[in-house]
């Protein structure tokens, strides 16, 4: 069967998934029903339904009248045959209990026609098992959401061991016209990719505090402040619920075995029903205490090494056990979990070498299976990394925070700090200095320079608040004008510039961004000059620069009003930037334009930038007193207050003291 002959597709459970599944497909545009065993529940779920869909419509990511036809498409059931009699999917999303999917299973097949394809959406249930309660293993598979699967974009998609290529495809083209980004999982091991990943993860940070090795501020700070990750590793246990991870990890231990026996923490923590927010205490305490409280400081290297090191080990059982690829890995675990970067890329960054290292020690030192260096990851470690140290493009240079490269004539800089949003310290602002001199050497033959940002986050957030010195006024204004410049000898460069913005691209990255040529920005990008919340200015020729683009009302609107949620159709508008694209062919785009612009006549273009350069009025005096100023300002309490207001995620109170 082809995607073409799927009109209608049943989902079984009406519950958190269930619904939102439905959901999904009516919004797709697909014939749904819904089935669950008690009126009140399918009308419950279908109630939930109309809920979401009145709230996409409200916030206009539909129409009215899509939504009321979304609604439409769905028919909530009990009587089972009734509801897959047409059905060419059916995508089971009942309660996780082996028993009742068998049962359910057992029953449909009696209704079902011979060329319905079947997938279930379990957590961490074997496919294959189930695959064998039906009369069609071969027509059966995984399709794994996440909650809740109108948002969350991943579906991992699960062979079982019947499984066939035509069932793979269909269910991922399904996903696909979900809108939804699905990632093939080649083979029917507990927890998939993302669970997989996570589980482990959080069983280690419950050991290490159990083994006393570690405070949960500590691994906390280091998990969202270090590493970048969304949440701290014990913010995200007591949001998720202690007790499901337990469950999954106390299945993945049942089949792989000691390396993930549970910690006695999470059991005790399960046994005293302290499951995290549901329950109003967890990890944290939600109802007498602060609820969730992690410092930002308080992060280790020594943590990092051993968290990076579990999570490589674990994507290398997945490779090496042919469950899935290193870009599949890290695409399931970025959207599923939302990492600024995938486990895999993670890994090779930190070095595979020094990963080994630290599990074999680990391993001397505790005895325990789970810091066993799995095979696969020495063999990876010689071969220089998961992506085997290739490079993607010609000639690379070293750099430590952003990355360069040159392929054909474009020039490739990307800020690369994906885990703080990209952004700019000092220490960057020195590598910039120096990139943007190589790219002119002559035998480069570098025309046109693109500048990104790493992950699809941020182009960059700014400048790194919490790297800032404050309290010297000598030390602000010395800084202020090596970055001014710095972004001064990019806007001078010969070769034209595009700044191509995926995510956000405020404050100093707005600055970077202002300097270049071109800008072209994602639908998901959001621009911002917020340096007044701070107390601030915008510096390195931000008070000069953006006027000239937007001209002086837009400027002073955009740095006077601080909003750093400008959307990229408002900075086309104001002729800031030049094409808005969609995300998916963002990257794509991006690069068509920076080589149309390195096929230009270069010294035509060198010409044509100098010339306008030339042509503007006098801004060194205007630079002068704005790097001044930042002597001035980093003398106030008014600085001091924006900043701390920013690290407490406060209002500020500015005195003009
Ligand atoms: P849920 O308890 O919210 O919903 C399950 C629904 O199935 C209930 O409404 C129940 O009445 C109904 N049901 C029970 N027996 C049925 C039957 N014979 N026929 C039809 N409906 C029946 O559970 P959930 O969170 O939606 O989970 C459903 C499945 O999705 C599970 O396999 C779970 O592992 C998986 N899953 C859950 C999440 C999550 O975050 N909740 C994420 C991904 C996958």
């Amino acid at each position: 069967m082809e995607l073409d002959d799927v009109e209608t597709i049943a989902v079984l459970g009406a519950g958190n998934m269930g619904h939102g599944i439905a959901e999904v497909a009516a919004l797709a545009g697909y014939t749904v029903t819904m089935r669950d065993i008690k009126e009140e529940f399918v009308q419950d779920g279908y109630g939930q339904i109309e809920w979401s869909l009145g709230k996409l419509a409200e916030n206009d990511r539909i129409s009215e009248e899509e939504s009321e036809a979304a609604l439409d498409r769905v028919t909530p059931l009990v009587d089972f045959e009734t509801a897959v009699e047409d059905a060419d999917v059916v995508i089971e999303a009942v309660p996780e209990k082996m028993d009742i999917k068998k049962d359910v299973y057992s029953e449909l097949v009696e209704y079902v026609p011979d060329h319905t394809v079947l997938a279930t959406n379990t957590s961490s249930l074997s496919i294959t098992d189930l695959s064998e309660v039906t009369d069609r293993p071969e027509r059966f598979c995984g399709m794994h959401f996440f909650n809740p699967p109108v948002r969350m974009e991943l579906v991992e998609v699960i062979s079982g061991e019947h499984t066939d290529e035509e069932t793979l495809d269909l269910i991922e083209a399904l996903a696909e016209d979900f809108d939804k980004t699905p990632v093939r999982v080649h083979r029917d091991s507990p927890g998939f990719i993302v669970n997989r990943v996570a589980v482990p993860l959080m069983n280690e940070v419950a050991w290490m505090v159990h083994d006393g090795e570690a405070t949960i501020a500590e691994i906390d700070s280091t998990t969202k402040y270090d590493m970048g990750l969304p949440m701290g590793s014990f913010e995200l246990a007591d949001y998720v619920g202690i007790d499901v991870s337990f469950d999954v990890l106390e299945y993945v231990e049942s089949v792989l075995g000691k390396a993930y026996e549970p910690c006695p923490l999470l059991r005790e923590k399960v046994e005293n029903e302290h499951l995290g927010q549901k329950s109003g205490k967890g990890f944290y305490d939600y109802e007498d205490g602060e609820g969730v409280e992690i410092p930002m400081e308080e992060g280790s290297e020594d943590i990092e090494r051993r968290l990076v090191a579990m999570v490589a080990n674990e994507t290398a059982k997945l490779i090496g056990g042919d469950v899935a690829d290193p870009a599949g890995i890290d695409e399931a675990v970025m959207l599923g979990l939302g990492w600024p970067e995938g486990p895999a890329k993670l890994a090779d960054d930190y070095g595979l070498d020094e990963l080994v290292a630290e599990l074999d020690e680990t391993h001397e030192e505790k005895d325990h299976p789970r810091y066993e260096a799995a095979d696969y990851l020495r063999e990876a470690a010689d071969e220089g990394g998961f992506y085997g140290g290739e490079e993607e493009g010609g000639e690379r240079f070293d750099y430590e925070v952003i990355s360069v490269s040159v392929d054909g004539h474009v020039g490739h800089i990307e800020v690369d700090r994906p885990h703080r949003m990209n952004t700019i310290t000092e220490g960057m602002l020195e590598e910039l200095d120096d990139a943007f001199d190589e790219l002119q050497d002559d035998e480069l033959d570098v025309r046109a320079v693109l500048l990104t940002g790493a992950g699809d986050r941020a182009f960059s957030a700014g400048f790194d608040a919490s790297t800032a010195s404050v309290g010297s006024g000598i030390d602000a204004a010395d800084t202020s004008r090596y970055g001014q410049q710095v972004f001064g000898k990019l806007e001078g460069i010969p070769m034209p510039v595009l700044a191509a913005i995926d995510g956000y691209c405020l404050g100093g990255g707005m600055e970077l961004a202002t300097c270049a040529d071109m800008r072209i920005a994602s639908e998901g990008s959001q621009f911002g000059q917020p340096e007044h919340n701070l107390g601030l200015i915008p510096g390195w020729g931000g008070t000069q620069r953006l006027r000239h683009i937007v001209g002086e009302g837009r400027a002073k609107e955009i740095i006077f009003t601080a909003d750093n949620d400008y959307d990229p159709e408002t900075m086309y508008d104001y002729g800031f930037v030049n094409e808005v694209v969609e995300v998916d062919e963002f990257e794509d785009r991006a690069w068509e334009l920076a080589r149309d612009l390195a096929a230009g006549p270069p010294i035509a273009q060198k010409f044509t930038k100098r010339a306008m350069l030339a042509g503007r009025d006098d801004t060194d005096a205007g630079l002068e007193v704005e790097s001044s100023s930042f002597g001035h300002l980093f003398e106030t309490d008014d600085v001091w207050e924006g900043l701390a207001a920013f690290q407490q995620d406060r209002d500020p109170e500015f005195e003009g003291k």
